[in-house]
This record gives structure tokens, C-alpha cells and sequence, in this order.
């Protein structure tokens, strides 16, 4: 690891500051110094804003959840404003992670953590000493999960260049419930939508294409669409009938402390016995949280029942591209957003 330097902001001005400057953001530290242990980071300037009382806190009207940056997953979790307005994002902070990370990451950190592929997050003090091709650490040099026995990879939204997913579970609930993200920089401030937080690859070639930046394999390390210097300071959850009637389910291999092979948010309201409005966002299917507009469309008018919730979410997952090896993740993909959808609007 290589010497850096660093100072704790002590304001919002200050920290805004710093990374205008270039520095890099710790606040929990769950991500950071990982990626500078592996050598995915090499920042010589960080700056602390975990002591930033401005960015923590929940606080919520009958209307609107605003959640700071700050908030650690324990305490959004266990949170009796989110557990009743938004019961989805309480549950999807309580299973990610173990309780100690969880006591120390941050909902601004979570949500822009990065992607798990093991060849990613390979140890490799440069990236000429990777002992393998991975164009998220090395621009142009090829793929070696696409044709690997790993099989969280992505089902929509992927490029030959990358086919990783994101890990977040919160995002996954952020998104599925239309939260706004707030960021500051030196420029000012601004709200991006959650769901365009986040890039599919496809979404970052676009990006890079119109920006005139495109080359082979440079666009897999685009994975959000925060700009230099921005700084996440809080995100709004809407309360509604269907953020109250919510629910997360997590596929993973173990159920202690592990990343989804895939997840699923779903908010239900219903009119009568009839669904009036469902959200529905799945996780780790591709490189953000992937919003099932079609079926929430479709389930509209529909009784809460598996037939018929089977037969809108096949239809919408129709347009999955399984990367070899991970054709089973459409199943489980349905089963989840069948269940999440359910439990959401009580029928389990
Ligand atoms: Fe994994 Fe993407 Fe790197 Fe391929 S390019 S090895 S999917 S992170």
C-alpha cells in the first residue's frame, strides 16, 4: 500500500473541498481501504467526513423519508420511521452484510460500493501484475469472468467488455422505491433519480460514445453517474401506500453473510383484492438495480396471485441475456420478485 495523505473535514465546505481537489471519500471505510489493499485505489489524499454531523440522521414528514448519507445500514435498518414508511429498505440494510460492517457502512458509501467479481477484486499491487484480463482494472485487456464457472454475473444490461453486477442490497430498495439521491459539489448541488444513480454497462458505453470517449474496454470502470467532485449528502424515500406495503427477498448461498445470486424489492398496493400499483426492482441481475417496468405495468388490474404474477414476470424477464452459465438466474430472478411481491402486499 502507498503512503497517503490524510485529513478529517470538519464541514460540508471543507470536504466539498477536498474533492474537488482529488481526494478521496472515507466515511465507514468498509470499501476504501479494501480497494486500496488490492490496489483498485491508489489515493495519496483522503479526506474523512464520517465526523460530518450534517450528513446523518433520518427524519421523515407524512410525505417524504430523508435519509443521511451518514446513516450506517444498522441504523436505517432498525429505524421505526423506514421499518413503517418503507419497510423494504429496513429489510434490505439488515441483510446486507455482517452486524459489524453493518454498524460501520454508510448508505452513501453502500450504494456506490463496487462490483464483487472475484477477478476484480483480485490482489494485484499494479494492474500489469493481474494474472488475468479484466477490463474493469485494466482497460482493453479482455474478460475472464465471461467464460468462467463464476456464475453471479449480470443477466441485463451487459457488454462484452464487462457482465459484472452490483452488490448493493439497499440500492436495490432505493430504486425500486423512486428515491431521490442528493449530491453537492463545489458547482452546487443537484437530485438524481436513484435508478439513474447507477450505469448498466450498456448505459456507460452510450455515456462514453456520446462523450466521444469510447475504446475498446475503457468503459467497464464507468459504473455511476456521479461527476468528479460530487459528494452524496442524503437520499429521499416517497411514502406511499406501496413503500408501506414493501418487502426484500435475497437469494443467496448462505444465509449468515453473503452477496445475492439475486434479490428482489417489491411495494404492492391494493384495491380491493385487486392490485392497483406494484414497484418491483431486482438485484444483482445486472450493474445497477434493475427496475421491472414491464411487469409493473402488466400486474396493474391483476389479482395478487402466483398465476398471475408468473405470467407477467415471464413475460417481462423475456428480454434476459444469460451469460453462459447463469441461465438459472432467471428462475430464481422470478421466484424472488414472485415472493417479494407477494409478501409485499400480504398474500404470505
Ligand atoms: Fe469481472 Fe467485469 Fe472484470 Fe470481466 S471486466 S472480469 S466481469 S469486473
Amino acid at each position: 500500500m502507498r503512503n497517503f495523505a490524510y485529513a478529517r473535514a470538519t464541514s460540508l465546505k471543507q470536504a466539498i473541498a477536498a474533492t474537488a481537489d482529488g481526494a478521496a471519500v472515507i466515511a465507514g471505510g468498509t470499501e476504501l481501504l479494501n480497494w486500496m489493499r488490492l490496489g483498485i485505489a491508489d489515493a495519496d489524499r483522503i479526506v474523512d467526513i464520517g465526523q460530518l454531523a450534517e450528513l446523518r440522521g433520518i427524519t421523515a414528514t407524512s410525505e417524504v423519508i430523508r435519509i443521511g448519507a451518514l446513516a450506517t445500514l444498522n441504523e436505517i435498518g432498525e429505524s421505526e420511521l423506514v421499518r413503517t414508511g418503507a419497510p423494504v429498505l429496513a429489510q434490505a440494510c439488515l441483510k446486507a452484510a455482517s452486524p459489524q460492517l453493518r454498524n460501520l457502512a454508510t448508505i452513501g458509501g453502500n450504494v456506490l460500493q463496487r462490483t464483487r467479481c472475484p477477478y476484480f477484486r483480485a490482489e494485484a499491487a499494479t494492474t500489469a501484475a493481474l494474472p488475468w484480463p479484466c477490463n474493469k482494472r485494466a482497460p482493453g485487456s479482455g474478460c475472464a469472468a465471461k467464460d468462467s464457472a463464476f456464475s453471479r454475473l449480470a443477466l441485463f444490461g451487459w457488454t462484452d467488455e464487462c457482465v459484472a453486477t452490483h452488490p448493493s442490497d439497499p440500492a436495490v430498495a432505493l430504486a425500486a422505491l423512486d428515491a431521490t439521491v442528493h449530491v453537492v459539489s463545489a458547482a452546487g448541488s443537484r437530485d438524481s433519480p436513484m435508478t439513474d444513480l447507477l450505469l448498466t454497462q450498456e448505459e456507460a458505453a452510450t455515456q462514453s460514445a456520446t462523450a466521444g470517449t469510447a475504446r475498446r474496454g475503457n468503459c467497464a470502470a464507468i459504473e455511476n453517474s456521479l461527476r468528479r467532485g460530487e459528494l452524496i449528502v442524503a437520499c429521499s424515500v416517497p411514502v406511499t401506500a406501496t413503500s408501506r406495503n414493501s418487502a426484500y427477498i435475497k437469494v443467496r448461498e448462505r444465509e449468515s453473510y453473503e452477496y445475492a445470486m439475486v434479490s428482489a424489492a417489491a411495494g404492492v398496493a391494493l384495491e380491493g383484492a385487486r392490485i392497483r400499483t406494484v414497484c418491483l426492482a431486482l438485484g444483482s441481475v445486472a450493474q445497477k438495480p434493475w427496475r421491472v417496468t414491464a411487469a409493473e405495468v402488466s400486474l396493474r388490474g391483476q389479482p395478487l396471485e402466483a398465476s398471475a404474477l408468473d405470467r407477467a414476470l415471464e413475460s417481462a424477464l423475456a428480454t434476459a441475456r444469460p451469460v453462459r452459465g447463469n441461465e438459472f438466474k432467471v428462475l430464481l430472478a422470478r421466484n424472488a420478485a414472485r415472493r417479494a411481491l407477494l409478501v409485499a402486499g400480504g398474500a404470505l
